[in-house]
């Protein structure tokens, strides 16, 4: 350790960020009995994208909300907490789709349109086939990983369904920007996500709300928490890794590091970190999303045998009914589409573009309120409430639990995601083997166990 390493709070271990997977990972970490450990949060409060917003009336969910069984080690870990979740509503009806002007209601896709429908069936059949040799852990080593990330998701749509309305169902089911993105990538999100079709694995819901989860873990941790306190650089020429925050530096035997690897990319690395590491950090893309929430007397759709499912290419792309059980009144909620490239046209206005409306709290409820009425008819005019969440220019976070990297990428540097670089490990949904908050519980745990070994001198667990 340098003499000036020496002057400086030392750590065993420090975690850079106090969401999902850094609460996990110091829970796990005092767990193995490693208790010299601090938390640099750079936000003013923990959660990272798990935030209860208290509107008045109720605490709606800013961002994380569902998962499903697929998230086995979040059920662990919030059974451990005192947590249970519980189905969403899924009431028998209609989904409503709208396409190029024209509405349907259809109990399944193109229930009176075979040939579209069995177009459809075809490209899920075709994904589902190729996604059998691309595991979780490493879609670079699928047999033709090269050949499916050389092309877009879009061209790969394109060449597989003919019908325009079937390309743009396939990609309203999977919320990813497909011009952006490499095929191999979506595959891979499907193989953690364990689903081809948009919502059907996210089937459950805390009743507390999900930022109740990451406040129980902060709770009951003794690690201490410094908030606002955003890390600009790590030093790790010396013995311990010296990491420099506002608020001054500390050293650490090891460092665990939650942000997404595009946000990681912001912290100076002193020396600069492997070519393929930064590579893949500096072609990492990520969406902010959103979520909007408009709350009803009643469930009214459903007296018109619709479930609440709605979805086409406009300002509201997915709505779903997040009722709550036993409740009287109904709750839609629904997100803008990820990007401008997937913006079509606004109801109820003179086609207004993409910036003018996403982060204008007025413009975009009101769009959204027309859509809705299109959507589900004149009763959807007069909610009680609409809430608008956008993480749109958040400094700290940048996508919503898919996975966005374009044409070669994933298959060439790929590897470098989850790989300890010296005192570094990395953590975080994006490092899960399985997507979003499952794999931010399971990332948690992994780096942590990474990090007892290390500090044990055994072998570094795979
Ligand atoms: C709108 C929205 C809806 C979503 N819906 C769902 C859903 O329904 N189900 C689901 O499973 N997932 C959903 N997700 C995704 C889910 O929220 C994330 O996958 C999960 O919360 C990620 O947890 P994490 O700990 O890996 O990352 P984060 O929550 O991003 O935590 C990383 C932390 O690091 C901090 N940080 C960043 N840079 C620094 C720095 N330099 N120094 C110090 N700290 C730093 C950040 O402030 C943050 O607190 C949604 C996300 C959004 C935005």
């Amino acid at each position: 350790m340098s003499n000036e390493s020496q002057e400086i709070e030392r750590f065993d271990v420090v975690v850079i960020g106090a969401g999902l997977a850094g609460l996990t990972a110091a829970r796990e970490l005092e767990a193995q009995g490693i208790t010299d450990i601090l938390i640099l949060e750079a936000r003013d409060r923990i959660g990272g994208r798990v935030e209860g917003a208290d509107v008045g009336t109720r605490v709606l969910q800013r961002g994380a909300e569902f998962t499903g069984a697929f998230h086995q080690d979040l059920a662990e870990l919030t059974a451990e907490l005192g947590m249970v979740a519980v189905p969403l509503p899924r009431h028998p009806g209609s989904t409503v789709r709208i396409s190029h002007g024209e509405r349907f209601e259809e109990t399944s896709p193109f229930a009176d349109d075979p040939e579209a429908s069995a177009q459809l069936e075809a490209v899920f059949d075709r994904l589902g086939e190729m996604v059998e040799s691309v595991t979780p852990d490493a879609p670079w080593d699928a047999p033709r990983a090269r050949e499916w990330d050389d092309e877009l998701f879009s061209s790969w749509v394109e060449r597989t369904a003919t019908r325009p309305e079937v390309r743009e169902r396939v990609l309203l089911d999977l919320p990813v920007d497909a011009e952006q993105i490499s095929l191999l990538t979506i595959l891979w999100w499907i193989s953690k996500y364990g689903s081809l079709r948009g919502m059907d694995t996210f089937n459950l819901r805390f009743v507390e709300g999900t930022s109740e989860i990451t406040k129980r873990i902060a709770d009951r941790l003794s690690t201490e928490i410094r908030l606002s306190s955003p890390v600009r650089s790590i030093d790790r020429t010396g013995a311990d890794a010296v990491i420099a925050y506002d608020g001054g530096r500390v050293a650490a035997r090891r460092v665990i590091l939650t942000p997404e690897p595009s946000i990681v990319s912001r912290i100076q690395m002193i020396p600069a970190l492997p070519a393929g590491r930064v590579s893949l950090q500096e072609r990492w893309l990520a969406y902010h999303s959103s979520k909007i929430y408009a709350v009803y007397e009643r469930p009214f759709w459903r007296d018109n045998g619709l479930s609440g499912v709605a979805m086409g290419s406009l300002p509201a792309e997915f709505i779903m009914d997040v009722s709550l059980p036993d409740a009287e009144e109904g709750i839609l909620c629904g997100r803008r589409p990820l990007s401008a490239g997937r913006w079509a046209r606004t109801p109820g206005s003179d086609d207004l573009s993409f910036t003018e409306l996403v982060g204008d709290q007025d413009k975009l409820k009101a769009a959204y309120v027309a859509q809705l009425v299109e959507y589900f008819g004149p009763e959807a005019a007069h909610p009680r409430e609409v809430h608008y969440f956008d993480w749109i220019g958040d400094s700290w976070s940048a996508g919503c639990g898919s996975l966005h990297l374009p044409p070669g990428v994933l298959s060439t540097v790929g590897r470098h995601l989850r790989e300890p670089i010296g005192p570094l490990h990395w953590a975080g949904a994006d490092t899960g083997l399985v997507d979003a908050l499952g794999g931010a519980v399971q990332s948690g745990r992994r780096a942590a166990r990474e990090v007892v070994s290390a500090l044990s001198g055994a072998e570094v667990p795979a």
